[in-house]
């Protein structure tokens, strides 16, 4: 069990020294206990301090990562049920179930592969493929292999199929589905001798639980829990059970969850896998490419797995869109990702050439940050000046976000020299404003 603030403090040197960042052991104690240090910031505790204190700093969820050369996906390592306590912090894996006997694996794959898509200024891709072993697994680990460098997730009971294969695949690391009450033994030693993580099956929370311990007992460390479940509401439930149960550091079930979204047919596949994103899958495995079903449990995924305290943000700076020339105009908005995108994407489909000048309002968007006083006109001016936008224009034109026209007598009292204009509230409305109003 997790040790509290207290008895954390009993096992430290209670020197006070310092030397970790906090003025006494009772405050590093307690940020110990709330998961919030390393124990190693205090290089002071004593080896059988550190022994009991093992268990404490332990996440309660276990920190599984797959490898492959170029790519890695981390699940697991979660302490809190819901974000907005905290955070959550590893994205579950989104893997691509493929059959070992389609003629068409490469190609398949290749195409899975090619996928990426631009949200807000980041890329998103699948993180790998699940191959299921219905024909030569050894001979479609070699296929894929040749067309992807993502991790991979092998499907079969067979011990001696999944120790061939694996050993295909050496310095990665793989995972393997699945163990269960019949083969546990071989599966663990394979797992163990390719250093694979080894996800287990069972038909309920108690046996799964029995299980994970058997196998640590065999030496495998890394596991993930398939919770199985007669239904998607049975198994959202015994999600929801396991991640409170390893919240109270009930260590036979922290583990990550790997969840499969077809199981019950295709057709609500994008509907169990929003599911399990949402509610605590590890790994979510899918059996249907298509972009239009991949791109919102990305996006879903994205805005799950962000912290609430920091906006997604961009790069303060000056933006150069449509090739603006010295007599272009400057628009000025804040580094809030979904407003810089609503304003770049707006310019840039109008075809007109404008400076955009991102100022640094800690991520907030323009009335946010305006009413927070993070985009006045005193750091308008600033990031005018520290970008050295005048260099840039022959004619100096500024043009203030609409929500904001009540700063404009101070941001020319602040740049003296300027032209300041006041735009459009929304962002769609900015070309046509640009077209009439900045000609
Ligand atoms: S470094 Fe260790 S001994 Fe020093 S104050 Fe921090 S916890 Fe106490």
């Amino acid at each position: 069990m997790a040790l509290s603030g207290i008895q954390i403090y009993k096992l430290l040197p209670q020197t006070n020294c310092k030397e970790c960042g906090f003025p006494t052991c009772l405050a590093f104690a307690m940020k110990l206990a709330a998961k919030q240090v390393e124990l190693g910031a205090c290089p002071y505790v004593s080896e059988a301090s550190k022994k009991q204190l093992a268990e404490s700093a332990a996440p309660p969820i276990r920190l599984v990562t797959l490898k492959a050369d170029g790519s890695e996906v981390k699940v697991g390592n979660e302490v809190v049920m819901y974000r907005h306590e905290k955070t959550f912090y590893n994205k579950p894996g989104l893997f691509l179930r493929v059959r070992a006997s389609d003629p068409d694996l490469a190609k398949k794959v290749a195409q899975a592969d090619a996928y990426k898509v631009n949200y807000v200024g980041m890329d998103f891709t699948l993180n790998g493929y699940a191959i299921e072993a219905d024909g030569d697994l050894a001979s479609a680990v070699k296929a894929v292999r040749e067309v992807t460098k993502r991790p991979l997730i092998l499907i079969s009971n067979d011990a001696a199929a999944l120790d061939s294969s694996l050993s295909l695949l050496a310095g990665e690391t793989a995972l393997i589905y699945a163990a269960s009450e019949s083969n546990y033994e071989s599966l663990a030693e394979v797992a163990k001798k390719h250093k694979a993580v080894l996800a287990v099956k069972a038909d309920t929370l108690d046996a799964l639980a029995d299980l994970t311990q058997k196998i640590q007992a065999k030496g495998a460390e890394d596991m993930v829990l398939d919770l199985g479940g007669k239904n998607l509401g049975d198994w959202l439930m015994r999600s929801t059970q396991v991640r409170r149960l390893a919240l109270k550091n009930f260590r036979p079930l922290g583990y990550p969850v790997i969840f499969f979204a077809a199981q019950n047919g295709v057709e609500k596949e994008a509907v169990y896998a929003a599911h399990a994103i949402a509610k605590y899958a590890g790994f979510v495995v899918i059996d249907t490419f298509a972009p239009e079903m991949i791109y919102p449990l990305l996006v879903l995924r994205e805005n799950l797995y962000t912290d609430p305290q920091k906006p997604i943000q961009v790069q303060p700076g000056v933006y150069e869109i449509n090739s603006p020339k010295p007599e272009s105009p400057v628009l000025v908005t804040t580094n809030f990702s979904i407003t810089y995108f609503a304003v770049a994407n707006e310019v840039e489909g109008s075809g007109l050439p404008a400076w955009l000048v991102v100022t640094d309002a800690e991520g907030m968007s323009v009335l946010t940050a305006w009413a927070a006083g993070k985009f006045d006109a005193e750091r308008i001016a600033k990031a005018i000046k520290g970008f050295n936008v005048a260099d840039k224009v022959s004619r100096k034109r500024l043009v203030l976000p609409g929500h904001v026209a009540v700063l404009s007598g101070e941001v020319e009292e602040e740049l003296p020299g300027w032209e300041v204009r006041v735009g459009p509230r929304e962002a769609v409305d900015l070309p046509a404003f640009m077209k009439q109003a900045l000609n």
